[in-house]
């Protein structure tokens, strides 16, 4: 009895009225996210249907939608194969034939000989003349629409019907307030005329004499103004959280031997490279200076100026919020490594999160390899962890004792406390979903604010931001910053080998500075890409053998396992299986998604250690992973991946100094060929070896929403505004954001609100 649930307390009449059950429309619309009176304003038709006029069949043409009256000449149920309801129809002008599959009997007689009715609908030919396929049927002689008559995107057990009446009643409920001053309208020739309001009304009850071209191409000015609207809600609710950041406190991450000389010694961007270097690394940075001197490489210009770029920002008592791309292979990790040890080394923690085990387990092997020898205890943390393992390294980072910890999301899991955490570090950012960056931000935010407020109480030097070595704010603003602040949060870094391309950066990643490694380290031989059939799959075997042969090692990479067979995708298993067979003595390893993590890990480490010299796998392999000496990589099913991934993919050879390749494995199935946008795909991979054009042309292949993915999807995507297309509208808010924001914060409040409404949030992820 114990078990069982209690009973729902029964209502009683005292309490609020019952909610009535909603019905199935009122569900529909839920589905759609249509609940405000502004969601339903915003729900913008797809087509428009023109029901103002009336056309004669003589004029009417093949593929016209045609609206007519005339009257019934002929009606009858015929089995033509399935049962058919034909009609003819007559208006002086011609006939035309009506077809229904299906009909209920009150349309029929609706259809008897005889009865002048109105239709709707698309003529078609054929060769019983013109036809119309379930035309909408009405009496003859109603009054007819005065404006247009919109389609909207609907779901089903959602009519048209209901839902124009919903976006009607949505429209006159809404509160549209004018929220852009006129004088900024001006700027773009907007007409403040074309205020929301009216151009809502606009677009969903436009006046038959417009362009219907100028509606679907959106060039309409009732288009612009929405768009317009959009950009400027997008662009001042990324300016508020840049300035809402700005009044956040964080660690100044300088050093304790120059005091406050980084700074001033670094000076502005504009500074030479070689300055940078001199100063910035190697004179003031004992940790990053001996971390440099250990390594067997010189770092490229470029990775000089972004360590400058992030070293001089880490040392401000602002919370940085910045973004580090670079191709792959370009040399991040190195990057991030320099940016830990100068955090360390001002006597903090950092965490360094990977979107992978495989790749966490690298960069820690990588990190420890360089930094232990430093006298630097670095922990570890994944999901797949011992429970023991685990234990130490909560404890290790919870007393600090470990100074850099690299791993998974297990690093934002509820247990893990950091004991003074300065600087986090997120690799191949875009990898990880809006919710969980969210859940990143967060999570920081609480343990850093513990965290000043610990060093608060020790006062160090009086101020709560010193690090434990004593570092003070060194000027004026920071300690006022400090007063007044709102919070504290570490410093965030985030990389990612997809560059976004311009445009986007301008327009969804408004709130972040952006670092840049435009050139690859020296010494690396361009990577030579070929596309093949997959009937010529024998011959690249034999490649592979050749390559064997000296001393090289090869990835070859498939599309997932699916669960679907009729996919029918050559899975993993098989080429596995088929290259086993076919290289007699050489060891061929097996990688995928589905294995236990500890099997994978084993794999990769014969693989990262040189006795496997093939490794199949799935894409679990496509980011990061790092083997020098591996020099081909094979890709089949190519037209299935997309091409940020297919680049990524093949970065993973020509790491080392041998002639690399990768082979683009396709097939095209039943088709006599490969669609476009699989031509594309593989066509730009052909053309370029640069990260930057492949996303500037997967950008134009896939559109800006697919192109963003997870930071872009559901909500957060701006659903009117095209930021290629709208280059100018893009412009155009981000000058008046800042103005406005200044001159009238309280209309700028209510426009995001408005338009964003909870929503800004997300967006800031
Ligand atoms: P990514 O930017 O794709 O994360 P990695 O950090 O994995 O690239 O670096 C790729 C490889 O290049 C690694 O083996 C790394 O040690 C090496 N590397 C990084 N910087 C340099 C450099 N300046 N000169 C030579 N090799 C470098
Ligand atoms: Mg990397």
């Amino acid at each position: 009895m114990q078990n069982q649930r209690m009973p729902a307390p029964l209502p009683t009449p005292s309490s609020k009225p019952a909610v009535k059950p909603l019905t199935g429309p009122q569900k529909a619309l839920r589905k759609l996210g249509l609940n405000r009176p502004i969601d339903l304003a915003l729900h913008m038709p797809l087509r428009y249907e023109d029901e103002t006029s009336l056309v004669k069949l003589r004029d009417v043409r093949e593929g016209d939608a045609a609206q007519l009256e005339g009257v019934v000449t002929h009606s009858e149920v015929k089995l033509i194969g399935h049962r058919q309801l034909l009609v003819t129809l007559d208006d002086g002008t011609g006939t035309c034939l009506l077809r229904f599959f299906t009909y209920y009997p009150s349309q029929q007689k609706a259809l008897a000989t005889g009865n002048r009715i109105r239709v709707r609908g698309e003529i078609r030919g054929g060769f019983a003349g013109l036809t119309m396929m379930h035309p909408v049927v009405k009496p003859a002689g109603g009054e007819l629409a005065t404006a247009l008559t919109p389609v909207y995107p609907t779901v089903a057990g959602l009519p048209q019907t209901y839902l124009r009446r919903a976006v009607q009643a949505g429209l006159a409920r809404a509160e549209l307030p004018d929220t852009i001053p006129p004088q900024y309208l001006h700027e773009i020739s907007l007409q403040p005329l074309w205020n929301m309001r009216k151009a809502l009304y606009f677009l969903h009850n436009p006046t038959p004499d417009v362009s219907l071209a100028a509606l679907q191409d959106h060039s309409h000015p009732a288009w612009q103004r929405l768009k317009a609207e959009e950009l400027l809600a997008q662009q001042l609710s990324q300016l508020q959280s840049r300035r809402a950041r700005a009044r956040l406190r964080a660690p100044m991450l300088a050093s304790s031997v120059l005091g406050d000389g980084p700074l001033a010694a670094v000076g502005g961007a504009a500074q030479a490279q070689a300055t940078a270097r001199d100063v910035n690394l190697t004179a003031t940075q004992p940790l990053a200076q001996r971390l440099l001197a250990t390594l067997p490489f010189q770092l490229t210009d470029a990775q000089t100026r972004v360590v400058a770029e992030i070293t001089q920002d880490i040392a401000r008592p602002v919370p940085m919020h910045r973004l580090l791309q670079g191709d792959v292979g370009a040399g991040k990790t190195v990057v991030a490594a320099l940016a830990a040890a100068v955090c360390m080394d001002a006597g903090w923690q950092c965490a360094l999160m990977a979107p992978t085990e495989i790749l966490a387990t690298q960069h820690f092997a990588k990190l420890v390899g360089w930094l232990h020898p430093l006298g630097i205890t670095v922990a570890w943390l994944t999901g797949s962890q011992k429970t023991k393992e685990r234990r130490e390294m909560l404890a290790l980072i919870a007393s600090g004792q470990a100074r850099l910890v690299v791993g998974t999301h297990a690093l934002i899991q509820g247990k893990v406390q950091f004991h003074k955490l300065a600087l986090a570090i997120i690799d191949e950012q875009h990898r990880f979903g809006v919710a969980q960056r969210l859940a990143l931000r967060t999570k920081m935010a609480l343990d850093a604010s513990a965290t000043g407020e610990a060093h608060l109480a020790q006062g160090h030097r009086g101020s709560g931001f010193a690090g434990p070595q004593g570092v003070a704010p060194s000027d004026g603003e920071a300690a006022t910053r400090n007063e007044s602040a709102a919070g504290v949060e570490p410093h965030l870094l985030m990389m990612t080998a997809t560059p976004i391309p311009r445009t986007l950066a301008m327009s969804f990643y408004a709130d972040l500075d952006v670092s840049t490694i435009d050139e690859l380290p020296p010494g690396r031989t361009p990577i030579v890409t070929k596309v093949v059939h997959d009937t010529r799959r024998d011959e690249v075997i034999a490649r592979i053998g050749d390559q064997i042969a000296q001393g090289r090692q090869i990835y070859w990479v498939c599309p997932l396992i699916e669960e679907s067979e009729a996919l029918d995708l050559t899975n993993a298993t098989e080429t596995h299986a088929q290259l086993s067979t076919a290289l007699p003595g050489v060891m061929v390893g097996l990688l995928h998604s589905r294995m236990p993590v500890l099997e994978k890990k084993a794999v990769m480490g014969q693989f990262t250690g040189g006795q496997m010299a093939v490794l199949v796998s799935t894409t679990v392999i496509e980011v990061g992973v790092d083997v020098p000496n591996a020099s081909l990589m094979v890709i089949e099913h190519a037209e299935r991946f997309g091409l940020s991934q297919l680049h990524q993919l093949r970065g993973r050879v020509g790491r080392g100094a041998a002639a690399s390749a990768c082979v683009l494995l396709y097939s095209t199935g039943d088709a006599p060929r490969l669609g476009e946008t699989a031509r594309a795909r593989l066509k730009a991979m052909l053309d370029t070896n640069d990260g930057f054009e492949i996303a500037r042309r997967d950008l134009e292949i896939r559109g800006p929403g697919e192109f963003m993915g997870a930071r872009q999807s559901g909500d957060a995507m701006l659903r009117f505004a095209d930021v290629t297309e709208d280059a100018h509208l893009l412009d155009w808010a981000r000058r008046m954001a800042p103005v406005m924001l200044d001159a009238h914060p309280a209309l700028a409040e209510q426009h995001v609100q408005l338009w964003l409404g909870g929503k800004a949030e997300f967006l800031k992820a």
